[in-house]
């Protein structure tokens, strides 16, 4: 892959709680970031911002793949391409659950254990159009024991899922086991939480559920698309102090707001995740994420680079993935964006905080530019990034 220079960056947002950098460079070498600032002889690649605004590659925190760029929801194909397109370099899968006939009703741990290893070997595998997706999402089920666990370790699989799983055992504490065998092997829970989904077939998960399981993440507090009431969001936030709560387009937008505000009031604001609960009921939304940015700090008042940093560095990091965040030994996953013609922003940053969305100009995967000119799902930004191979 070699050294890439990104240089002329105007705006860089790190995707954690630093404060922005104005004027910089970064300095990539084999697709990871060597140097904040720093100078590059002789690179492979250049590619100059142009004033642009730099943020991490999005990293969406929820989303539903089937079979490589095919699933039934909404008859997607191609999707992860246009979500490349609106910045989205990560992905991380919340169950492949759209597999036509799936017996919800009747899951066996053999039957998910099969699909997340078949995602895994496949979806995964293959990085569609360039994209990370962390896919092989198991769904947990009842009856399943320590050597599953084990398995799942050996096939790779490292993010879990209760979704289905009936409520009515949990005083048998086989939940709260399966909890303790995943954070031996470093996995990564969500629990759906709040009303049914759209399969029909998701349990209902309320504060009295969530904070006797106490999983990693608590899918979609905000709705996805039924919260729990207000006071129990409240409650599970105070409950369950190392978690992470996600919030997803699916959200109910009112809940969302409740849920920023107590974590703001909490002090804990890196703990807000971000995804987008696609393909699903919801629709395909390639500019997802960037929205989900616009509504956090034009709308719930989050400080724009916070919101970045929830729908990146936050979302990678409580799901145990390295990238996200823009600094020394963190893979080079970056969108170069910036104010779209017409818009009173004058970087990414104040369109966020106005809830303008940006142009896109420029994605790079592990410093490789896989979009470059101008993205297929943006208007394009009033400069343009160019990208010089030597
Ligand atoms: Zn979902």
């Amino acid at each position: 892959m070699g050294r890439t220079l990104v240089t002329g960056i105007g705006l860089l947002v790190t995707g954690d709680a630093a404060p922005p950098v104005r004027d910089t460079t970064l300095v990539v070498e084999d697709g990871v970031i060597t140097s904040v600032g720093g100078d590059c002889p002789a690179p492979d690649t250049v590619v100059d911002a142009n004033g642009l605004t730099v943020i991490p590659g999005l990293v969406d925190g929820h989303v539903h793949p089937t079979v490589g760029e095919w699933t039934p929801a909404q008859n997607a194909v191609g999707w992860i391409h246009n979500y490349l397109h609106g910045g989205t370099t990560t992905m991380v899968s919340a169950g492949e659950l759209h597999v036509p006939g799936l017996p919800f009703e009747d899951l066996t741990p053999d039957l998910v254990l099969g699909l997340a290893r078949l995602s895994r070997a496949t979806l995964a595998r293959t990085r569609p159009s360039g994209v990370k997706v962390e896919a092989g999402t198991l769904l947990l089920v009842p009856g399943m024991t320590a050597a599953h666990f084990d398995q799942m370790a050996e096939a790779g699989i490292r993010q879990l899922k209760f979704i289905f799983y009936d409520w009515n055992r949990l005083d048998d504490g086989e939940a709260v086991e399966y909890m303790r065998w995943a954070a031996e092997r470093g996995m990564t829970v969500k629990m759906h939480s709040g009303g049914v989904s759209r399969s029909g077939s998701s349990r209902v998960a309320g504060r009295d559920v969530v904070a006797a399981v106490r999983p990693d993440v608590v899918g979609h507090i905000s709705g996805g698309p039924i919260p729990m009431p207000d006071e129990e969001i409240r409650g599970v936030i105070d409950d369950l102090p190392d978690a992470g709560f996600e919030v997803c387009s699916s959200m109910n937008y009112r809940a969302t707001m409740v849920t920023v505000d107590h974590l703001r009031e909490a002090g804990r604001l890196d703990r807000l995740t971000v995804g987008t609960d696609t393909p699903g009921g919801t629709g395909v939304i390639p500019r997802g994420m960037m929205r989900n940015i616009c509504f956090l700090a034009s709308v719930c008042g989050l400080a724009p680079e916070l919101a970045v940093a929830a729908a990146t560095g936050n979302t990678a990091a409580r799901h145990g993935l390295p990238q996200g965040v823009l600094a020394p030994g963190r893979p080079a996953d970056l969108v170069v964006l910036g104010p779209i013609k017409g818009s009173r922003g004058t970087d990414a940053l104040e369109c966020f905080a106005l809830g303008d969305l940006p142009g896109i100009s420029a994605v790079l995967v592990d410093g490789v530019p896989l979009v470059s000119g101008r993205s297929e799902q943006t208007p394009p930004p009033q400069a343009s990034a160019a990208v010089t191979a030597y």
